[in-house]
């Protein structure tokens, strides 16, 4: 019996390895998962200051209508404006240290400007338009937890910090090896009855697209010695993803051969549709993804599979997308028995709810369903008949779309 879709993709989580952690410089840490809690050094602000251009005073000095003398400068990054002693004010612009004494800032539109002093026009609250030291964060705050993908709001947080070089995990490196006698390379000539191989591309485009670097095999030959010698290569890598060669027709070579090579077998077969040939093994730690050929199969299934197996080897605590619930606009019936991993394409409805379609012809043979899909809805595997307006659980495609990062 297959595992479920579920099944398997905990098997998969439970067994992949993390990758070794790095330092890199700030920005290469961009769009990477943090290995480390990052733990606040330093208060922000690190010091009291202004948020407005104005006058440091005394809340109590102000009443409004009384004239006050202005003794002293501070732009932002100024200092050694000395103390504001009572019934004085020092003028300052946003971000200047507030200096000792003052307990409050007015700004310059609540006064009016005479040759070296002001004029109160409104009153003036203790503490007001002052940043307090420590106020946005202080120093022990848990501020950026391990597994968090560095976006640029926690950049500048790390920046702040006077951090140059930040702990993340490695980026894994993922070999990608497409098999069958019928295949040939995009620069080749068309011959007749050749199938261009566009999953090596693609399948490399999804690695990439999660920060994973493919490494492309090229194509191994439905022949033993071909793919001896693609998968020893293949091995040397972190993860090594093949496509085709695994269906129930084939002579079922790459597992065969991958089981030669000391490839542990964790499962052939999951309960889902497309995709069901799919196979996942252990050669030590290095686990081997065996997808089916179909080019919306290997896609899907990378998806599903692959992409959270990788996103755990580098670090990240968030390895699925979000599943939301959305409307089926129209009926859908399928067999009962498998998961089926439906293209949809996903709008707003008149109600502001998240709605979803079939995007076209889900035969595992038309890609083009899934360039006009922008989610994937997961159809329960033992229901056969799902009705308009009812509620299905749907996720985005794509790499890095606000929800699913
Ligand atoms: P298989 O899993 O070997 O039965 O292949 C299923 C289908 O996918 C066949 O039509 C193959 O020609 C096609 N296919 C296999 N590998 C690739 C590839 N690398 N690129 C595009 N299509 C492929
Ligand atoms: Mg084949």
């Amino acid at each position: 019996m297959p595992l479920s879709f579920y099944q398997a993709r905990e098997k998969i989580l439970a067994a992949v390895p993390l990758s070794a952690i790095e330092n890199v410089p700030l920005l290469d840490a961009a769009g990477r998962a943090v290995a480390e809690d990052i733990v606040a050094g330093r208060p922000l602000p690190l010091f009291d200051n202004s948020a407005m251009d104005g006058y440091a005073v005394r809340a109590e000095d102000c009443e409004v209508g009384v004239t006050l003398p202005v003794i002293g400068y501070l732009p932002a990054g100024g200092q050694g404006a000395g103390r504001v002693e009572p019934g004085t004010v020092v003028k300052l612009m946003t971000g200047a240290p507030v200096p000792p004494g003052a307990d409050a800032i007015i700004p310059f539109e609540e006064t009016e400007e005479l040759p070296k002093q002001i004029k109160i026009l409104k009153p003036v609250q203790k503490g007001a338009h002052i940043r307090r030291r420590g106020e946005d964060i202080s120093p022990g705050d848990r501020v950026i937890a391990e597994g968090t993908v560095l976006r640029p709001g926690e950049i500048s947080l790390l920046a702040s910090f006077c951090l140059t070089a930040v702990p993340v995990r490695r980026r894994v490196r993922v070999a990608i090896l497409s098999t069958g006698d019928e295949l040939q390379e995009i620069d080749e000539p068309c011959i007749e009855g050749g199938i261009v191989n566009s999953n090596s591309w693609a399948l490399a485009a999804a690695v990439q697209e999660i920060g994973a670097v493919p490494l492309m095999l090229g194509i191994a030959r439905d022949n033993l010695e071909s793919l001896r010698e693609k998968l020893r290569d293949g091995l040397q890598a972190d993860v090594l993803i093949t496509s085709a060669g695994v269906s129930a027709g084939d002579r079922d070579l790459v597992r065969e051969v991958l089981e030669e090579l000391g490839v542990e077998q964790q499962f052939w077969k999951i309960n889902i549709k497309p995709g069901r040939p799919t196979a996942f093994g252990l050669q030590g730690s290095t686990p081997v993804f065996s997808l089916p050929g179909n080019p919306v199969s290997a896609l899907l299934t990378f998806e599903e599979f692959v992409r959270p197996a990788l996103l755990k080897m580098m670090g990240h605590r968030t390895l699925l997308k979000p599943l939301f619930k959305a409307r089926l606009q129209e009926p859908f019936s399928k067999k009962p028995g498998k998961l089926q991993m439906l293209r949809v394409k996903v709008m707003l409805n008149e109600a502001g709810e998240m709605s979803v379609a079939s995007a076209g012809d889900q035969n595992t043979g038309i890609l083009r369903t899934l360039i006009d899909a922008q989610g994937v809805a997961l159809l329960a595997a033992e229901r056969d008949h799902f009705t308009a307006g009812e509620l299905v659980d749907v996720h985005l495609l794509g790499g890095a779309t606000a929800l699913g990062y």
